[in-house]
């Protein structure tokens, strides 16, 4: 049996920016790709450092198409930095639909 995922990375939401362990956790995680090709799934709360958590992926040997941003169903107001993400070539994880249904806040 092989592992299918390198994850689930995360930083913390609605932060300024990312700490430094979380840059070192994300660097890490990069490494592990390069030397086993396997994707990478991040946590990131409604887009919240999404750019950033790809600048660091990216930025040590990790293809945007081997990245996973997760947590990116639209909820009310995040939808420019959805598409921000999605313009930089990963996949963006829709995956928080009844969370976002059950807190009634869909906007577009
Ligand atoms: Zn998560």
């Amino acid at each position: 049996m092989k592992p299918g995922i390198i994850g689930k990375l995360a930083t913390e939401d609605e932060p300024a920016k990312m700490s430094s362990a979380e840059k070192k956790i994300f660097t890490a995680a990069a490494y592990a790709h390069l030397e086993t090709k396997i994707p990478i799934l991040t946590h990131c709360w409604a887009g919240w450092l999404g750019l950033e958590q790809i600048d660091v992926l990216t930025q040590n040997g990790v293809p945007p198409e081997k990245i996973i941003i997760g947590h990116l169903a639209v909820q009310k107001g995040t939808l420019d930095r959805v598409l921000k993400i999605a313009d930089k070539g990963v996949y963006i994880g829709i995956d928080t639909i009844l969370d976002i249904i059950t807190k009634n806040s869909l906007s577009k």
